[in-house]
């Protein structure tokens, strides 16, 4: 018996194993769904385009969606809508398509033969095809498998099955492990946030499944990156939460903005900075998702000038707890935290290092409110908090590293946010460029798609090229810290996020202009892109806090 056995590169999963012998009624029963003809040859309709795709009009706007796999009529197949959009089509078709015209058994048969499909998502790949010459009916199967085989690694079909701007991973020091995960969750977070979700969520300033969405994060070990097993996490190192931060924030800048709140600014300055005893009672929880992590050091006086705080904490005589009061504002995840790091004044006559020191407060403590912060440009779905703390009673143990050290572990702590966060605008631009190079190509306008006129080129060289020294130095920058994170200094730091923060803003407004009126309403997600891309430059230290961080570093290291 000779099998040929049909397996997905990336996910080494067999999606269909063919007897050439016994199948071949099967097969032959659907020729004509496969539009093969009595000679065995592929008519030249696309039939992958029409297969679950339905178009249909919205607001006199045309918006197509994909439904699950279904097989469509002949009608569908030669639609001319159908093949007008045929980039829709995706990887998860093509192993549905496989799977039905060729599921059979599996067989261990040594003789089998293999076909490696190329995995279309991310264009990488190798493909093997070897077949033996039994009969006509044999040659039929060849005929067609090669069919498939060679429409799915064209360029044309690559490009039709997938709406990406190829990454060239291998470029910038991705191992196989690392492009298996961002594969892996490009899919899922397709699949767990669809656009339509995406565009409520925007709508309503509000992402109500949030809470469920950090517990699967949890579930699937992708909280508390770089973090001990002792304290629930699993084995993620730095540089991976990176770039699945960057296939998050491609997909949601606002959600992976509250993942990198929770991870970035409350789970790993817990790591970082609490005792075994907090550890083992506060990772455990943050890290399945049960609980949601923030971290409150700005106020509404109080932003670049953090050290000027107002809120403070003092220890009545005697007790072994602090009281806390005053008043926290921008606090992603504030309103729907349970562990939250605060900053508070404990030398309320000074505005030195050691005047502050970091308190882990449990928000159900009586005397701790949150409210929402309305109507946010961009971000929207990630909850923004003021926070008010009237006589909040903090026990002394829950300190981190001691009264005083607030500063230090302040600092510490922006060196990682600042890390972690530089993947969000690569991620911003990914999307940037995944929607308007595309569109560049469909657009037409003098007769010619605007992609072909040398300044929309420019325009896309440029965009191109920022994106990708972005991606260059924040993977560079990642590996350092997965080596030692502590060695991470506060001006390289500030420079990455600077850097990759402007980039992001600039894209994205080009991203806009590339679609014209189209770039100017919600009907495409670009516009979205720049409204969250602005906070990149606002957030853990404004662009021009960073500038200042580095040049008194050259100051220093010149003056000194
Ligand atoms: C959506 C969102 C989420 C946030 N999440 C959090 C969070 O989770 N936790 C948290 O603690 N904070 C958070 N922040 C706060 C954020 O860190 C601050 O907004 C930021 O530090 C800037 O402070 P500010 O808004 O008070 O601006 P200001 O400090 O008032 O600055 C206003 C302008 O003056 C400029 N400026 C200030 N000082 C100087 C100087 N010395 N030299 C040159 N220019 C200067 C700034 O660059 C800026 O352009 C968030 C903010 C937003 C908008």
């Amino acid at each position: 018996m000779i099998s040929i056995i049909v397996k997905l590169l990336f996910t080494n999963s067999i999606v269909a194993t063919v007897d050439l012998e016994k199948s071949i009624d099967q097969i032959l029963a659907c020729s004509d769904i496969l539009g093969l003809d009595s000679e065995g040859h592929v008519p030249t309709i696309c039939y992958e385009a029409a297969v679950g795709l339905t178009p249909n009009l919205r607001r006199g706007r045309r918006s197509i969606h994909q439904t699950p796999f279904q097989v469509p009529s002949m009608n569908q197949m030669c639609s001319s809508e159908c093949k007008r959009y045929p980039r829709l089509i995706r990887i998860d078709f093509i192993e549905k398509y496989t799977n039905y015209v060729l599921s059979n058994e599996l067989t261990s048969n040594p003789r089998q033969r293999r076909i490696d499909f190329i995995d279309i998502g991310s264009c990488a790949g190798t493909c093997q095809a070897t077949f033996q010459h039994r009969n006509v009916h044999n040659k039929l199967i060849e005929y067609f498998l090669s069919e498939m085989l060679r429409r799915i690694t064209s360029r044309a079909f690559r490009r039709a099955a997938s709406n990406y701007v190829p990454i060239e991973d291998q470029m910038f020091g991705i191992n196989e492990e690392q492009i298996e995960l961002r594969y892996q969750f490009r899919k899922f977070f397709e699949n767990e946030l669809p656009e339509s979700l995406l565009r409520d969520i925007d709508k309503n300033d509000d992402f109500p499944g949030l809470r469920d969405f950090l517990k699967t994060m949890g579930n699937m070990g992708l909280n508390g990156p770089g973090i001990s097993e002792e304290y629930g996490a699993k084995d993620n190192p730095i540089k991976s939460a990176a770039i699945i931060g960057e296939e998050l924030s491609r997909k949601s800048a606002a959600i992976s903005m509250s993942y990198g709140a929770h991870n970035a600014l409350n789970v790993r300055v817990l790591d970082a900075n609490g005792s075994h005893e907090q550890k083992l009672k506060y990772l455990p929880d943050l890290i399945s998702g049960e609980k949601i992590g923030a971290l409150s050091m700005t106020e509404p006086t109080a932003g670049s000038d953090v050290m000027s705080m107002k809120t403070t904490a003092v220890q009545p005589a005697g007790k072994d707890y602090y009281v806390l009061n005053g008043n926290k504002y921008w606090i992603t995840n504030g309103p729907v935290c349970d562990t939250l790091i605060c900053y508070a004044k404990t030398d309320p006559t000074s505005n030195a290092g050691d005047s502050i020191t970091a308190f882990i407060v449990d928000t159900d403590t009586e005397g701790f409110t949150a409210n929402h912060i309305p109507e946010k440009m961009g971000m929207r779905g990630s909850p923004t908090g003021d926070l008010h703390f009237d006589n909040v009673k903090v026990p002394k143990e829950n300190i981190l590293l001691g009264e005083g050290a607030g500063a230090f572990v302040l600092m510490r702590g922006l060196n990682i946010e600042r890390l972690l966060g530089a993947a969000m605008p690569v991620g911003i631009m990914q999307a940037v460029v995944d929607q308007s190079f595309p569109y560049a190509h469909e657009r037409k306008q003098f007769g010619r798609p605007i992609g072909k006129f040398q300044l929309m080129q420019g325009k896309m060289a440029e965009m191109y090229s920022s994106l990708s020294a972005c991606r260059a130095y924040t993977y560079s920058m990642l590996r350092s810290a997965d080596q030692d994170p502590e060695a991470m200094s506060n001006h390289e730091c500030a420079s990455l996020i600077m850097f990759v923060s402007d980039a992001c803003t600039k894209v994205a407004l080009e991203g806009i202009q590339i679609l014209g009126g189209n770039g100017y309403v919600n009907d495409y997600p670009v516009n979205r892109y720049m409204r969250d891309a602005k906070l990149m430059e606002i957030g853990a230290g404004t662009t021009e806090v960073r500038k200042v961080i580095l040049g008194r570093y050259f100051n220093d290291y010149f003056l000194d």
